[in-house]
C-alpha cells in the first residue's frame, strides 16, 4: 500500500496554536475551512480558561461584546479541535516540543505588556499600566493580588484610546452598575468603596486625533451618576487639523467631534463623579517620594509631519495635576516567547503576512496571528481576516511540501507527555468551570457570572465537581 499523504485521515496535518484569544480561535476556524486537508488543531493556553482578552480584557460591563465566545464554542466543536488549558509555553511545553510534535505552530499570544511613558518616576507606586488594572478588575489570576489606592479624590488616565475610556468608565461607575457585571468580586468591593470623584483623561493630541471610537465615547454620557466635562475651547480646531481633516475625510472622527460637542454643551447634572477630558497635554514627570503625589504636565501644540500626519510637540507651558493615582493607557506591547524570534523595537514577532521570520530568514512551519503579529490595534473582528491571511500562508507552505516531516508523534503521545508535566484542562472541563461561574453569578443576585480568579480555585472546583 502506498504511504498516506500528509493531510489525510491517517496522517493529519498537526497544528499547535499557542494562545486561545480571538486570533487563535479565528486561526483554528480558518484552518478547518479547508475541506481537502485533515487538520488536527491543538490549542494551548497557560490559563485553564480560554478566550484571552475577551475574558480578561474586554470591560465587564460589555457583556454583549463578550458573547462573541458563542462563536468560539462552535469552532471548538470541530472533531479535530482540542483545547489544552493550564499549559504554559516555555514551562510545560517548550519550543522544541512543539517543533517535534507538530507540522506547524501558530503563535496567538497577544500583547501582554504595557507601553512605557518614559518619564521620571514612571513606576512610582500609584502609577499603573492599564493592563494591570484591567486584568485586576476582570479577575485575571496574574493580577488578582494587586491593590489600587482608590482613597484619593482624583485619578489621571493617560491616553485617548478605548482602553482609557474603559478605565475612566469603570472608575466612574456606581456600585449598582458594577454589580450588574461579571467584574471580579474583589474589584466590585474595592471600586464600590472608591473615593475617586474626578477622573482626568489626558490626550497628547487634540480631539480630532483621538483613538477611541464613538460608541465607547457615547457610553460615558449614559453612566448613572457621572458628568462628562469637555471645554468648548478644546474643540476649536487648529488650522493644521482642519486642513488634515479636509484631506482625510472620516465619518467616525466627525461623529466623535459631534459627541464631544454635545458633552461640551449639555447642562451638567451635578453628578457625584466627573470625567474630565483634557487635550493637548502630556505627562512630563511623576511627582512624589514614596508614591504618586502629582503629575507634571506640559501643554502641547500640533504640527504636520513630512508624512502628512499630525503630531504633538511640547510648549514651555507647564501644569500640575494633584493626584495619587495614574493609569497609563497608552497601548499594549508584546513580550518575547522563549525560543521564538522577536522584534524588541516593535514588540511583535517578525513576520511577513503571518510567516515568522528570524534574522531575515523564514522559520518554516512557524506562523503568528493577532496582536503579536501586527501590534495591538483593531477590534475583535479585525482578527478574523488577519487569521485567514496567516492560514493561507500556512497552506501555501503545506501545498509546497514544506511542512512534511519524516515522523510526527500523534496526539495520544503528546497527551501522555503533557500529563507528566501539567494538570491540563480540556474544553469540556472549561465548559464546566463556565457553568459553575454562571451558577455562582445567579446565586450572587443576577450577575452574569462570578469568576474564579485563581488557577487553584478553578482546578479545585473541577476536582469537587468530578467527586460529586
Ligand atoms: P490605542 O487605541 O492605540 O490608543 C493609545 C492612546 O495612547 C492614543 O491616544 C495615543 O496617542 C496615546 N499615547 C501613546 N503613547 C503616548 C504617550 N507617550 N503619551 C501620551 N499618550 C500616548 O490603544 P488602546 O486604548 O490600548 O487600545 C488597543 C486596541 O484595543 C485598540 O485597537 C482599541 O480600539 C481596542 N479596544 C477596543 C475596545 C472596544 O471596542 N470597546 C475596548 C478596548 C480596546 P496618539 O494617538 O497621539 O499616539
Amino acid at each position: 500500500m502506498a504511504d498516506a499523504a500528509l493531510g489525510s485521515e491517517r496522517i493529519p496535518l498537526r497544528v499547535a496554536i499557542v494562545g486561545s484569544g480571538p486570533s487563535g480561535f479565528y486561526a483554528a476556524e480558518a484552518l478547518h475551512k479547508r475541506e481537502d486537508v485533515v487538520v488536527q488543531v491543538d490549542m494551548f493556553d497557560r490559563l485553564p480558561t480560554p478566550f484571552g482578552l475577551v475574558r480578561g480584557g474586554v470591560a465587564p460591563d460589555h457583556q454583549k461584546i463578550k458573547s462573541v465566545t458563542k462563536a468560539y464554542d462552535r469552532i471548538a466543536e470541530h472533531p479535530e479541535f482540542r483545547f489544552y488549558g493550564n499549559v504554559e509555553f516555555g514551562r510545560d511545553l517548550v519550543h522544541e516540543d512543539l517543533t517535534a510534535y507538530y507540522h506547524a505552530i501558530i503563535y496567538a499570544v497577544g500583547s501582554r505588556g504595557d507601553r512605557r511613558l518614559g518619564i521620571p518616576k514612571d513606576y512610582l507606586p500609584g502609577s499603573h499600566g492599564a493592563a494591570e488594572f484591567v486584568g485586576w478588575y476582570n479577575g485575571h489570576p496574574d493580577f488578582r493580588r494587586l491593590g489600587f489606592d482608590l482613597s484619593g479624590g482624583t485619578a489621571a488616565v493617560v491616553g485617548n484610546g478605548n482602553v482609557a475610556i474603559d478605565v475612566a468608565r469603570i472608575l466612574a461607575s456606581t456600585p449598582a452598575e458594577l454589580h450588574a457585571t461579571d467584574m471580579a468580586d474583589h474589584a466590585v468591593e474595592a471600586l464600590s468603596a472608591s473615593r475617586i470623584t474626578e477622573i482626568h483623561v489626558l490626550g497628547r493630541r487634540g480631539p480630532a486625533q483621538a483613538a477611541f471610537t464613538v460608541k465607547e465615547l457615547r457610553e460615558l454620557g449614559e453612566l448613572e451618576d457621572a458628568d462628562v466635562v469637555v471645554e468648548p475651547a478644546d474643540l476649536e480646531l487648529d488650522e493644521q487639523t482642519r486642513a488634515w481633516m479636509q484631506a482625510n475625510p472620516d465619518r467616525s472622527r466627525d461623529k466623535i467631534l459631534e459627541v464631544l460637542g454635545e458633552f461640551a454643551t449639555v447642562p451638567r447634572c451635578r453628578a457625584s463623579r466627573r470625567i474630565v477630558f483634557r487635550f493637548l497635554v502630556s505627562p512630563t514627570e511623576i511627582i512624589g517620594d514614596a508614591s504618586v503625589e502629582a503629575l507634571g504636565l506640559v501643554r502641547n501644540v500640533l504640527y504636520r509631519e513630512n508624512d502628512g500626519s499630525i503630531r504633538s510637540r511640547p510648549t514651555d507651558q507647564t501644569d500640575r495635576l494633584e493626584t495619587g493615582l495614574v493609569f497609563r493607557a497608552i497601548g499594549y506591547r508584546g513580550t518575547a516567547l522563549p525560543g521564538v524570534a522577536f522584534d524588541e523595537h516593535a514588540g511583535v514577532i517578525p513576520n511577513v503576512r503571518g510567516r515568522v521570520f528570524d534574522a531575515g530568514d523564514p522559520r518554516v512551519g512557524e506562523y503568528c496571528v493577532g496582536w503579536i503579529k501586527r501590534g495591538p490595534s483593531g477590534v475583535i473582528g479585525t482578527n478574523k481576516p488577519d487569521a485567514v491571511e496567516t492560514a493561507a500562508a500556512l497552506f501555501d507552505d503545506f501545498d509546497a511540501g514544506l511542512l512534511e516531516r519524516p515522523d510526527t508523534p500523534s496526539r495520544e503521545v503528546l497527551e501522555r507527555l503533557l500529563a507528566e508535566r501539567s494538570d491540563f484542562v480540556s474544553y469540556e472541563e472549561w465548559q464546566l468551570i463556565d457553568a459553575l461561574e454562571r451558577r455562582r453569578g445567579e446565586e450572587a443576585g443576577d450577575r452574569p457570572r462570578q469568576k474564579f480568579t485563581s488557577v487553584e480555585q478553578m482546578l479545585g472546583a473541577l476536582a469537587e465537581a468530578s467527586d460529586s
